[in-house]
């Protein structure tokens, strides 16, 4: 039984007012809310734990490595990774895409060598790529999208060359929202024994992700948009791969052995976070996904369905509505949007995203508005920027309905 009022209870930010109206909060693809266990969870351990991980022999040192590996654990289990040696603690998805993107290329790629990214991707898996590229003359290829923000999996397969070297996609879009096929190209580029880095971000907290089943090389994620604290992300790397990988950063931790002459380091996963890691964030992580787990990913998917559907029908009710990355010349439906995520890009007449953000703001509504991270995508769309309401776990038909009503506010100010 999905109670959405109890729900709703464990996220105290959700019962406060902005401007005198009850706070609406469709920001969630930016970042999520944190549920109270997961705010208990690191008080308590700084409170009664705080200790250095790894290195100390006292007993807080002890119990805080305990609760520090017991996270990766819960991380493995939660994206079913073969071991925990697969599983990297990173600040966020933009270091776990830096990390594959530096020493990957370090490793395996040289002037001329291919990268292959798709049309809708996050900065953050576009520049860490180009840093590479003025570095050492990689080059970036693109897989085009249609109108709608499908990719054209036959344009992909016709990409790859001898010089392809790896590619590196989103799971799902944070401008569309689209679902995009990572199975057909993992499938395709290992034909070609080319390893594919999935970006999660935006999957993760929507849907079960399996990385057995995906079989993807290399996947990444941030905690906070799982409703886990800010500063920590995951980088899950098959252990074949992290093992030939050489380390991103140099310090403590990583290493096996260090004299003047020479440094050996430490196996996958610790080879790759040199220093302190966030060890109470990991712990606060693995509340989140404790929590998530304990609703059920399949709850959370039909409930984020209903409101999107919901959403989009309501939404297309106002003349001029654009609804980037759907088709609407079809009826919209729960099950027709099965390759669709709880992310919703529009546009209404020539109403500017900044205008329809700002007042929906003061209607106590916070949406996104601008490039969102993706300004290659927006250039494809033919905009500036759009504005972006994304659901979560607790968000509510009732709140859509505030939302569609501040809508509407804004259209009768611009007619
Ligand atoms: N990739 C995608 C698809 C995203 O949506 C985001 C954040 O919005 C990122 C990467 C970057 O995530 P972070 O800023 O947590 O590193």
């Amino acid at each position: 039984m999905y109670d959405i009022n109890k729900i709703r209870e464990d996220f105290p930010i959700l019962s406060r007012t902005i401007y005198d109206k009850p706070l609406v909060y469709f920001d969630n693809a930016a970042t999520t809310q944190k549920p109270l266990c997961v705010l208990d969870a690191m008080r308590d351990e700084y409170l009664n734990v705080n200790a250095n991980v790894h290195r100390g022999v006292h007993w807080l040192s002890q119990q805080a490595t305990e609760l520090h590996e017991g996270a990766r654990e819960t991380v493995r289990k939660f994206i079913n990774a073969k071991s925990t040696t697969e599983i990297v603690f990173t600040r966020g998805t933009t270091e776990g895409l830096n990390l594959v993107a530096s020493s990957f290329s370090d490793e395996f790629m040289k002037e001329g060598d291919e990268v292959i990214v798709s049309a809708v991707e996050h900065h953050s898996n576009i520049v860490p790529w180009q840093l590479q590229t003025h570095k050492k003359g990689i080059v970036l290829k693109v897989i085009p999208m249609d109108d709608f923000g499908k990719l054209d999996i036959d344009e992909f397969s016709k990409m790859i060359t001898s010089r392809t070297k790896i590619v590196s996609v989103s799971h799902v879009s944070n401008v569309l929202g689209t679902i995009n096929p990572v199975k057909d190209i993992i499938r395709i580029a290992h034909e070609h024994d080319i390893p594919v880095m999935v970006d999660g971000a935006q999957s993760t907290p929507h849907f079960a992700v399996d990385m057995q089943d995906l079989d993807c090389d290399f996947f990444v994620f941030s905690g906070h948009k799982i409703y886990g604290p800010t500063g920590v992300g995951v980088l899950y790397g098959k252990e074949a791969w992290l093992d030939k990988l050489p380390p991103y950063q140099g310090g403590g931790e990583m290493i096996e052995n260090v004299s003047f002459e020479k440094t050996t380091f430490e196996r996958p996963p610790l080879k790759f976070e040199a220093g302190t890691p966030d060890y109470i964030a990991t712990t606060g992580l693995a509340k989140a996904l404790d929590y998530v787990t304990d609703l059920g990913l399949d709850n959370i998917v039909s409930h984020e369905k209903k409101l999107t559907a919901y959403a989009i029908n309501k939404m297309l009710q106002f003349d001029g509505m654009k609804i980037f990355g759907i088709d609407d010349s079809k009826p919209v439906t729960e099950e027709t949007l099965c390759n669709h995520d709880a992310v919703i890009s529009f546009q209404l007449r020539d109403i500017h995203h900044m205008d329809m953000g700002m007042i929906l703001d003061r209607q106590g509504i916070a949406i996104r508005t601008g490039h969102h991270c993706a300004q290659p995508l927006m250039q494809r769309l033919g905009v500036l920027g759009t504005s972006r309401a994304s659901f979560a776990l607790y968000n509510t038909i009732e709140e859509i309905d505030a939302f569609i009503a501040g809508i509407d506010k804004a259209s009768n100010m611009f007619k």
